[in-house]
């Protein structure tokens, strides 16, 4: 257990016993992704899905710092596979080289506790919220636009989801394609920190509110929502 002294030093030998049997899926294996998975893997997180049908291009390199040069034109899901396989091989990893849809999630869905949104689109970030909801799986839903992004933990069926927080929210809308490494990660890190509360039982998480940060400004705000009962699709 020596890979994981410093954990156990601050959260105790039963938090990491715990840590070894979570199952998470990463919904994502972009920028958001990247740092995610690096934090799991670091905890000791014992089975981890990463799912993305994207492939490696030169122009993640500005943050998805999981991905290699040399495998530009490769897939996504399966290089980060990679690079859990040989930072800990401890870990029981899966890669899905897919797109997640109404017809597939079930399957997927069933083998993971807690579902990372790490998605990069209005729609497929609805999608998973809808998939959270009806698999009754924990969501921990990020997003970064530009210098702004925000963190929400959904608890289904017991606290507000995604469209009660964005009634009118619209899924076709695009998200701004310029970001910035230090944005992203820090979205990411938090997401990662959620996922660690609700494994262990400690602290409070981001439930029926929502953490937003500027980073421009050094700002972080907590708003507080509540569910809506007429939602379409929690309610
Ligand atoms: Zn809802």
């Amino acid at each position: 257990m020596n890979r994981y002294e410093r954990n156990i030093q601050l959260l105790g030998l039963e938090a990491q016993k715990k840590i070894s049997k979570a199952k998470v899926l990463v919904a994502g294996a972009g920028g958001l992704g990247s740092t995610v998975i690096v934090n799991l893997a670091s905890l000791g997180i014992g089975t981890l899905g990463i799912i993305d049908k994207d492939i490696i291009e030169p122009s993640n390199f500005n943050r998805q710092y999981i991905h290699l040069p040399e495998n530009i034109g490769k897939s996504k899901s399966k290089s980060a596979f990679e690079w859990v396989k040989s930072y800990n091989p401890d870990i029981s990893v899966k890669f899905f080289n897919i797109n997640l849809d109404k017809n597939n999630y079930k399957k997927i869905s069933e083998e993971f506790d807690i579902i990372i949104d790490c998605f990069d689109s209005y729609k497929s970030k609805f999608l998973l919220n809808y998939i959270a909801i009806q698999t009754n799986k924990v969501l921990v839903h990020g997003g970064v636009s530009g210098f702004c992004g925000q963190v929400v933990t959904v608890i289904p069926h017991k606290t507000a989801c995604l469209r009660c927080l964005l009634p009118e929210a619209d899924e076709n809308e695009n998200i701004n394609q310029g970001i910035v490494s230090p944005v992203v990660s820090t979205i990411a890190s938090l997401q990662s920190m959620e996922v660690l509360k609700l494994i262990i039982g400690q602290g409070d998480v981001l439930t029926n509110q929502i953490l937003t940060f500027n980073a421009l400004k050094t700002e972080f705000r907590k708003i507080t929502f509540e569910r809506n009962k007429n939602c379409p699709v929690c309610g």
